[in-house]
């Protein structure tokens, strides 16, 4: 069986503890409007045209065998009706402008990847954390690598929005050391207007991890606009405090990577980040002031 990914970074030092190698997974159930990887939504292979990389020279649009790209003024098109995602034209490029997101890797691929920094692992109590997009989405792929990584006793972390069945979350619970789990807000009916789906299954999961003392990092994005009002804080912490007082928590700031969507030739919209460092602060102190461990940053 095969997994899509879009991405291994090696030398990782923000997927969790020491140095890591974070395979990142192709395709996720939510429709975050600010997510930093938007690549990994779609769960097939895409394109993407980076438009200050461009200098025009038209191979792509030539070589298409289906028509599929043209140029608006200076803005290349995407018609995705016509495109197979055959790959020819980011051959082609000679500047890297165009390029395909999307990989189909055997287990064996990724373990290659993993061997080659397992010496750093050891010396920095690091290991392999599985991101995307979202990793669970892939659950049957992820429990044939999983076991031969943790035969290695290689750490494992798994960067998840929690949006899963219990019974695939159940399935991994023994290959996984740390969750980095996500928690965008508290309330239900403002979860499915941001993200395109309802929390319930989001919390009952997190719910389930902690009654199992699994060791988990609940991470916040904060989006100006979205999540950072008071009282979205105060419900952060009540629904926290009913977890567990010992639970951590990252927040992490909104960062603004509309050029990304561009090149996907998707839609986002852009926060307003003038008060962010302020709103950031104010959080942090308050689920402080609350006895919860926080941090900024991953
Ligand atoms: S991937 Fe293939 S079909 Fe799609 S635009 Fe490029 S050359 Fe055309
Ligand atoms: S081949 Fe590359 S550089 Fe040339 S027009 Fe297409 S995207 Fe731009």
């Amino acid at each position: 069986m095969s997994g899509l990914i879009f991405n291994i970074q090696r030398f990782a030092i923000h997927d969790g503890p020491g140095i890591r190698t974070t395979i990142f997974m192709k395709g996720c159930p939510l429709s975050c409007w600010w997510c930093h990887n938007p690549e990994g939504i779609c769960p097939s292979v895409e394109l993407m045209w980076t438009r200050y990389k461009c200098i025009h020279c038209q191979s792509c649009v030539d070589i298409c065998p289906n028509r599929a790209l043209s140029f608006d003024e200076d803005r290349l098109m995407l018609d995705r009706t016509r495109c197979t995602f055959c790959g020819k034209c980011a051959q082609i490029c000679p500047t890297t402008a165009l390029k395909v997101v999307g990989k189909w890797v055997e287990e064996e691929d990724i373990f290659r990847e993993i061997e080659k920094d397992m010496m750093y692992f050891d010396q920095s109590d690091g290991g392999v954390t599985f991101s995307g997009g979202e990793p669970l989405l892939q659950t049957d792929f992820l429990l044939q690598v999983l076991p031969k990584i943790k035969s290695h006793q290689i750490h494992v972390a798994i960067d998840t929005s929690g949006y899963t069945t219990k019974e695939d979350l159940e399935k991994i619970l023994p290959y996984v050391d740390l969750f980095l789990y996500d928690l965008k807000m508290v309330d239900r009916a403002k979860h499915k207007e941001n993200t395109g789906v309802e929390n319930d299954i989001i919390k009952e999961n997190l719910r389930s991890l902690i009654s199992k003392k699994k060791h988990v990092i609940i991470r916040i994005p904060v989006i100006p606009g979205v999540n950072d009002s008071k009282s979205d804080t105060d419900e952060f912490i009540v629904f926290l405090k009913s977890l567990n007082d010992d639970i951590e928590v990252n927040l992490l700031p909104y960062h603004d990577v509309s050029e990304k969507y561009e090149a996907l030739w998707k839609k986002t919209r852009n926060a307003i980040t003038k008060d962010l460092d302020e709103a950031v602060l104010r959080i942090k102190n308050k689920l402080q002031m609350n006895g919860l461990k926080v941090k900024i940053g991953g």
